[in-house]
């Protein structure tokens, strides 16, 4: 049997100064004391990244990028390479969050270029996946989730290297979240279609639930079959909730 560790991953997005140093490192020394039983990664603004990574020994926590370019440098004005994020120290990076997808227009081929960009300068992919309101509403979850699923992963995907996240885009920020038993289903369907595709490796790979997950709601939700984890937006900007979430696990 394959025992997956799970992993609490933070998505701060366009949150979060200099200063917030001070909560980075609030996270840091509670992950301490949970880094046994559970993996972390914090995912600041890119401006962040090298002065988080400086500071409080923060060897308990991996910091990542929200998002990279495909190539790894060129006339891309604004734009962040993984080979750049990987410079700073950065171990992992998120690629097509939903709000990648929907502001920045990122299709699954874009998405699938990125990964590969982030694996090329030896990051962690965390690759988002989900449906909108009116997909779930339609009864399309499932064959959204495995075209995303389909078009945005590469062949060469393994445990080390890859993390999904299902990300229901009508949960992100909104307080709403799935039954544990919708949960269970799309979970259990993205293993099956890992297992299809990647016979040898799929049960290494974590697949993370994201979408308004706070301290009263993650006892319920990380107990989820196929559940391996959380990627949290609002509720990772405070240490004492991120930890809460991670707490969990204890
Ligand atoms: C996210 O943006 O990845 C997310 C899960 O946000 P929130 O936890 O705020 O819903």
């Amino acid at each position: 049997m394959t025992t997956r560790r799970p992993l609490i991953a933070g998505n701060w997005k366009m949150n979060g100064l200099r200063a917030s140093v001070e909560a980075f490192c609030q996270i840091v020394a509670g992950a301490n004391e949970l880094r046994e039983k559970v993996d972390f990664i914090v995912c600041p603004p890119a401006t962040l990244i090298f002065q988080f990574i400086g500071s409080c020994d923060s060897g308990s926590v991996e910091v990542g990028g929200q998002d990279c370019h495909a190539e790894p440098s060129g006339a891309f004005t604004g734009d962040i390479s993984a080979e750049m994020l990987a410079d700073l120290g950065a171990r992992a990076v998120i690629v097509g969050h939903s709000e990648r997808r929907a502001f920045h227009h990122e299709s699954d081929a874009d998405v699938r270029r990125k990964t590969q960009a982030a694996w090329r300068a030896g990051l962690l992919a965390i690759v988002c996946i989900g449906e909108t309101r009116d997909e779930r509403a339609a009864g399309r979850t499932l064959s959204v989730v495995g075209a995303q699923l389909e078009g945005s992963i590469p062949d060469e995907a393994t445990p080390r290297n890859l993390v999904i996240a299902y990300e229901p885009v009508w949960a992100i920020g909104t307080g709403l979240t799935p039954t544990p038993a919708d949960i269970a289903e799309v979970h259990g369907f993205i293993r099956e279609r890992l297992n299809a595709r990647f016979p040898v490796s799929a049960q290494g790979i974590r697949i993370l639930y994201g979408g308004s997950v706070k301290p009263s709601n993650a006892k319920e939700l990380l107990a989820v079959d196929n559940v391996d984890g959380a990627l949290v937006g609002g509720a990772s900007l405070k240490a004492e909730e991120f930890l809460a979430i991670a707490g969990v696990y204890a």
